[in-house]
């Protein structure tokens, strides 16, 4: 138990995954509050409040202008990419620690503005990755890192969604270059980007990319993405992300005795197996998940309370943005980035 809680929440645009999966979270940890819902309307930002028994509804205007800022601790960021440096500013100067939801912005540049405003204000600033605080991959990375496959050599990882399949609205945010940075790297490419650097507990010094431009309704932006990424032991990732490929979600790291597979590693609160193969056998598991949203709530919280470093941080999320600024540079020119 932590004294001083429960962290009081004001969080920020109220589209899918906030109220549906983050607000229920909060309700469910056990040191965090909801205390203000902010949003682009104001009878939205009222409704929810309503919903989900909220004190204060408020439009960004309000928040940026400070309003009912001593009913909050943090802010926890759920815009679109290219909205979070604004939020993550204002929250930095009124003294508020922040949970950003992932990719921390939609370009390196844009990301280390994140980071310095946290930084200058002296607030903490966690990048939302999942997979940190995911029970499988936290077991993974342990028993990678313990030597249980001997030493890892590669990690492969992909994470797709056909939308166009799917008949998804074509003017969405994640298909406008100004609000999403990017196309499936920055939604989906940037899981396996991260978990591989997460459990190899290792960045990467270059990248090599390929990418495929999407349909004319994509905007310039990519409909997939492989690329591979070089750490400094030698070890290799190969990843791969898709807006018109369906259901690849997968996470597997080999070693020079033994492999180790995550199915099913991405989604929110999914069911996921482990498969070990080692010595010619191979051992399945089933995980039963916590749920990983209320985990991160939980550790971020006690990172508000105590002096518990939080991790991942604004730096970790903005390596992947450098990444994925390579990748794109690679992308374009067909050469190998150093990062
Ligand atoms: P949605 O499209 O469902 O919602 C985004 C919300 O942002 C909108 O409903 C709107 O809320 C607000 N918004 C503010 N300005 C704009 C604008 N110009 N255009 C569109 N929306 C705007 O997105 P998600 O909830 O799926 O994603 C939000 C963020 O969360 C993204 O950064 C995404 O990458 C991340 N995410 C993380 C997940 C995870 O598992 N960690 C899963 C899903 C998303 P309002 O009307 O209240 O202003």
């Amino acid at each position: 138990p932590v004294d001083g809680g429960p962290v009081r929440f004001a969080v920020l645009g109220l589209g899918w995954f906030a109220p549906d999966v983050a607000i229920p979270a909060i309700e469910e940890s056990d040191y965090c509050e909801t205390t203000v819902v902010v949003s682009g309307g104001r009878e939205k930002a009222e409704r929810v409040a309503e919903e989900k028994g909220v004190a204060h509804a408020l439009t960004y205007d309000d928040y940026a202008d400070g309003e009912a800022s001593d009913a909050y601790d943090a802010v926890y960021v759920c815009t679109p990419n290219a909205l979070h440096l604004p939020h993550v500013e204002t929250a930095a100067e009124l003294g508020k620690d922040v949970l950003c939801e992932k990719p921390l912005e939609a370009n390196g540049e844009r990301a280390r503005k994140c980071v310095e405003a946290c930084e200058a204000g002296g607030v903490e600033l966690m990048t939302a990755y999942r997979m940190h605080t995911t029970r499988s991959i936290r077991w993974v990375r342990d028993v990678v890192q313990d030597g249980a496959i001997g030493d890892p050599v590669h990690a492969r990882g992909a994470f797709s969604y056909n939308l166009i399949a799917a008949g998804e609205d074509m003017d969405q945010w994640r298909l406008n270059p100004d609000l999403a940075g990017g196309g499936p790297l920055m939604d989906l490419g940037v899981y396996p980007m991260n978990t591989s650097r997460f459990v190899l507990d290792a960045d990467p010094e270059a990248v090599h990319a390929t990418t495929v431009e999407g349909p004319p309704e994509f905007d310039g932006l990519e409909k997939y993405v492989a690329f591979t990424m070089e750490f400094p032991d030698g070890q290799v990732a190969e990843c791969d992300s898709g807006y018109e490929v369906a259901g690849d979600n997968y996470f597997e790291v080999g070693g020079t005795h033994g492999r180790i597979r995550v199915d099913v590693p991405f989604n929110v609160d999914a069911d996921r197996t482990i498969t070990v193969s080692k010595g010619g056998e191979e051992q399945v598991v089933e995980v039963e998940e916590p749920s990983e949203m209320v985990e991160e709530f939980d550790y971020f919280a006690t990172g508000v309370l105590t002096d518990m470093e939080i991790e991942p941080d604004g730096r970790h999320g903005y390596e992947d943005m450098r990444i994925a600024d390579a990748i794109y540079e690679s992308g374009e020119s067909g050469g190998r980035i150093e990062l």
